[in-house]
């Protein structure tokens, strides 16, 4: 109970996350191959071999694995505005989200968002963050979404941590990350100072919203000071 003492905001990740679709987290990795034909005027074929070789050279030399932005950067020079505008014309969220299958994540983060402030730090652009938010049914209750388009920048870097605790008005101390992934969610939360928690799954997921509902409601029905 005491580990969620002083918490106000919670900061969630969004892919990956706040929902789980292979096909559609297949799609980032698959357009920035045809991106990358692109650009780079190749075909296809080679393109994915390319982004195969620049993906391993990266996590050698930063000792995991890179984000799908950051191999068609490094591959290609592009910038990220750039990148956001092709996956935005080409990916369409709805083929891969039904909104009936997330009904729980309408509830849990209802209930949340009664207690805490609710905040998301996305390596998505603006554009899909808006249209996946919307087909799940939980835009509402966001306060702060931060993507790349606003940013620039990408997770793992922890500033996008203060900023966003700065937009709430909350101390990094009493925000809460949440994130599907160590390297790029977890460790830069903790580094910015926050508590950080990796859910693998939705049930992971579950399990920690219904921890922090308990502890909120329990603190609400202590006596107050003096
Ligand atoms: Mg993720």
């Amino acid at each position: 109970m005491g580990r969620w003492q002083g918490l106000r905001a919670l900061i969630f990740d969004l892919d990956g996350t706040l929902y789980d679709s292979p096909e559609l987290l297949a799609e980032y990795p698959r357009q920035a191959v045809a991106f990358v034909a692109e650009r780079i005027r190749v075909p296809p074929e080679e393109a994915r071999e390319r982004y195969g070789q620049e993906a391993l050279r990266l996590k050698e030399t930063m000792g995991r694995s890179p984000s799908t932005t950051q191999v068609l950067v490094a591959l290609t020079g592009a910038r990220l505005d750039e990148w956001a505008a092709f996956l935005a014309a080409r990916v369409d969220p709805g083929r891969f989200l039904n909104p009936a299958d997330y009904g729980w994540l309408r509830s849990l983060l209802s209930e949340l968002h009664k207690h805490y402030r609710l905040a998301i730090i996305t390596n998505n652009n603006r554009a899909l963050a808006e249209r996946i938010l919307r087909l799940l049914g939980v835009r509402h209750l966001f306060e702060v979404v931060l993507t790349t388009t606003e940013s620039g920048r990408l997770k793992p870097d922890p500033t996008l941590y203060h900023q966003v605790a700065r937009m709430l008005g909350v101390s990094p101390q009493a925000c809460l990350a949440i994130g599907d992934r160590l390297a790029v969610d977890i460790i830069p939360a903790r580094r910015a100072g926050l508590r950080a928690v990796l859910v693998r799954t939705p049930e992971d997921l579950r399990r920690l919203g219904a921890e922090l509902l308990a502890a909120a409601r329990q603190k609400q029905a202590e006596p107050g000071p003096g």
